[in-house]
């Protein structure tokens, strides 16, 4: 990766010959010029010296343009746990394109009547009504998303930009008063 290549291989963007200079994107099998990625010198060394693979930009949007976070975070599920701040790097050398719209929003989905009659019933001081939500295993990211925006919709994003918290302060968050050391190991 960033070295020079020794066959003539055509640049998956503009078709000319990657002589120099160029990143080979492990998913899609194609060598790039690092100007049809968009990267700079000085990243192109960067990747040089990371010890995971590229994925080029196509590779890791959605038709083409947005950022892909369910990928995203499949990659980073790949990797053991000794890989994982390098799996982190390569994640911000992506650049991801982040959106978390907050809006203003009355449609929450429907109420959960059980866990509303248990409220009512068995818990001091209610406040508040208790939405449903998707029980995916994304249940935590599905309900803040809900408080932000009115839907799931954010709940991948959210799932990847906190793994990315987490791993880039693992030191503060391990030896935090309410840490477990195997939380880390289960998001
Ligand atoms: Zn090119
Ligand atoms: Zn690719």
């Amino acid at each position: 990766m960033g070295q020079k290549c020794t066959k003539i291989y055509p640049c998956g963007s503009c078709s000319a010959t990657c002589a120099f200079e160029c990143v080979y994107c492990i998913t899609s099998a194609n060598w790039y010029h690092r100007q049809c990625q968009s990267m700079s010198d000085k990243e192109l060394r960067q990747w040089g010296q990371l010890e995971l693979d590229y994925v080029c930009t196509t590779c890791r949007s959605l038709n083409g343009s947005m950022f892909d976070f369910v990928s995203a975070l499949q990659r980073l599920g790949m990797v053991n746990l000794a890989k994982l701040t390098a799996a982190v790097d390569r994640e911000l050398l992506f650049k991801p394109r982040l959106s978390i719209p907050v809006k203003q929003h009355t449609d929450f989905p429907i109420a959960d009547s059980n866990a509303a009659y248990i409220m009512a019933n068995y818990v001091d001081d209610v406040y508040g009504n208790p939405i449903t939500n998707t029980g995916d295993g994304n249940c935590l990211y599905n309900a803040i998303s809900i408080l932000l925006h009115g839907n799931e919709s954010l709940a991948t994003q959210l799932r990847y930009l906190t793994c990315i918290q987490l791993v880039k302060n693992m030191g503060a968050y391990m030896n935090h008063p309410l840490s477990m050391k195997h939380v880390l190991m289960q998001i």
